[in-house]
């Protein structure tokens, strides 16, 4: 076609397309952003699910950004409408608002760049791929769904490439009046790119996550207009990165293989390419076999990203775990700066594990520990009322209720270079302060404790009477339980008993524990006398006495 044929043909398959690219580019200017900032974008498409892995591009994406002043921002990508779920747009950006993964710009957030989805951009698109018709790069195709599977029939039996290209490509070369003609017809057709490339040539992309990849150069005329006039996922990305100024493309490296196609595209519309950084999928060491394997959804009931929410995993210790995914040198640092924030470390693409990262449910709960271990009281007390107030009402009201005794709890043995390590999640606090609000404090607590001795009741209720005074340092108490000990015929430690256990009926720790279990149901608690504090003599009686009539 000459060059006239060609501006004859982009008219008539795109009369409503009055623009020029020149238009978009002037209405889409360059950022103006710091030396080295970083652009990123999260391009869900809206089918539905949101897992762990789509949490772990947004956060990369949010904390690349960040570190450099850039911008991040969220761009809907439901061009296949055929995978669309109703409400699949307001679930995303749930999810990024509940997780605070909150880009600063795009759907649902401002931005200069948008509209922000990709069905509100058709227009767009089409005055790129009429830019291109015109310049000889993309022609309509009108070859049918038979003709194709035939060619894919017989590319499977020749072991050749699949697709159109070469001498599949038929309708490359199409004259105007057969194009015509076609359209006269009313027969359905795609746009295609006029790719460039030949397959003999080796292209080399640098990955900024998996350094340099070879492939061959594209040479397929891949699909950039569907049928209904809207485009293909490859063609948008290459317009919609360019238009919105986007340096950085980090997405799932199930789009590694498209990447010759992409480069190609940028090439061929004159882009500027972006950078990628291909992140491996998170797998799993699957508990029966012992084998690596991918995540499932079935299976994994921690990859749905509900899951940390109804679970009680604070935010802030979720973004611990996805920066330790995200960088392998993230754990140490963090676990020796556990008062520093994610913001004072710095991502760097070099760190990110190529091969992808295992989910490790005992880091996270590590990390979830040492998060809340830094933690005051107070804070975790209104979180984990919030997280309640969500998921188990009664507990909300009370710890409503206990407010004041819930702090005091929370925050024994806090202080200090090794402060309790118990509470992994929201979760955790009603397990393991069951002892601290009356009413839930029931004779099931005692069943609970790992102990199978019966503890004398009696001379506890004596201790209690007699020698509990609730006003002394740590040290002055145990010393007047010490006392009640040798007086009770009890040896004073550990050590003194078991030197001659003949000669005592136990030692100063079983008094203890005996206190422990009757008032907290366990053998294992934070600081008793601080527990004793807090309760005071009539709700510890209460619970000897509840104890004495199991
Ligand atoms: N819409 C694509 C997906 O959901 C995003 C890929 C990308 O980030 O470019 O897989």
């Amino acid at each position: 076609m000459t060059s006239e044929e060609r501006i004859e043909l982009a008219n008539l398959l795109f009369p409503n397309i009055k623009n020029e690219t020149k238009y978009y580019e002037d209405k889409y200017p360059e950022r103006k952003l710091p030396e080295g900032a970083m652009v990123t974008r999260y391009g869900p498409s809206p089918t539905g699910f949101v897992h762990l892995g789509n949490l772990l591009s947004a956060f990369a994406d949010m904390v690349y950004s960040k570190q450099t002043n850039g911008k991040f921002f969220l761009r809907i990508e439901d061009t296949d409408q055929k995978r669309m779920i109703d409400g699949g747009i307001e679930n995303i950006v749930g999810v990024l608002h509940d997780f605070d993964i909150l880009p600063n710009e795009g759907y649902s957030f401002d931005g200069e760049y948008g509209p922000y989805r990709q069905s509100e951009r058709t227009e767009i698109y089409q005055t790129y791929v009429k830019d291109l018709i015109i310049r000889g790069l993309a022609y309509p195709c009108f070859m049918t769904e038979e003709e194709i599977a035939n060619i894919k029939e017989e590319q499977e039996i020749n072991k050749t490439k699949i697709g159109i290209y070469g001498v599949y490509a038929v309708d490359r070369d199409l004259s105007l009046d057969e194009v015509k003609e076609h359209l006269n017809n009313k027969d359905e057709y795609v746009i295609r790119l006029k790719s460039p490339g030949n397959a003999k040539n080796e292209i080399e992309i640098v990955d900024c996550i998996k350094g340099k990849l070879k492939f061959p150069e594209h040479d397929v005329d891949t699909i950039l207009l569907k049928k209904d006039g809207t485009p293909t996922y490859h063609f948008a990305h290459a317009i919609d990165d360019h238009l919105m100024h986007t340096t950085h493309v980090i997405r799932g490296d199930e789009w590694v293989s498209s990447l010759p196609l992409h480069i190609q595209l940028f090439e061929v519309l004159g882009f500027t390419p972006v950078k990628y950084a291909h992140i491996a999928p998170i797998t799993i060491k699957d508990a029966e076999t012992g084998n690596i394997r991918k995540i499932s959804k079935r299976k994994d009931p921690w990859f749905g990203v509900k899951y940390y929410d109804e679970n009680g995993i604070p935010i802030e210790a979720l973004h611990l775990y996805l920066a330790t995914i995200t960088n392998t040198n993230f754990e140490e640092w963090y676990l020796a700066n556990p008062d520093k924030n994610i913001s004072d470390f710095e991502f760097s693409f070099d760190k990110q594990a190529i091969g992808g990262t295992s989910f490790d449910e005992a880091k996270l709960v590590n990390l979830c520990k040492t998060y809340f271990s830094h933690k005051p009281a107070k804070d975790i007390f209104e979180e984990t009322l919030k997280w309640a107030l969500k998921h188990d009402e009664e507990y909300a009201k009370l710890l409503e209720e206990n407010k004041e005794d819930m702090i005091k709890f929370l925050n024994i043995e806090k202080d200090g270079p090794r402060p309790r390590k118990d509470i992994a999640k929201y979760s955790d606090v009603k397990e393991e302060f069951s002892y601290a609000i009356d009413s839930l404090f029931e004779k099931e607590n005692y069943s609970k404790n790992e102990s199978e001795k019966t503890y004398d009741t009696d001379l506890i209720i004596d201790y209690v009477n007699n020698y509990l005074e609730l006003d002394r340092d740590n040290e002055t108490w145990f010393n007047t339980v010490r006392e009640f000990a040798i007086k009770n015929g009890y040896a004073s430690s550990p050590k003194e008993y078991k030197a001659a256990p003949d000669s005592f009926k136990g030692h100063v720790g079983d008094i203890c524990e005996a206190i422990r279990v009757m008032i907290t149901g366990r053998l294992k608690s934070p600081d008793l006398y601080s527990i004793m504090k807090i309760l005071g003599k009539d709700r510890i009686l209460k619970r000897i006495d509840m104890y004495k009539n199991l």
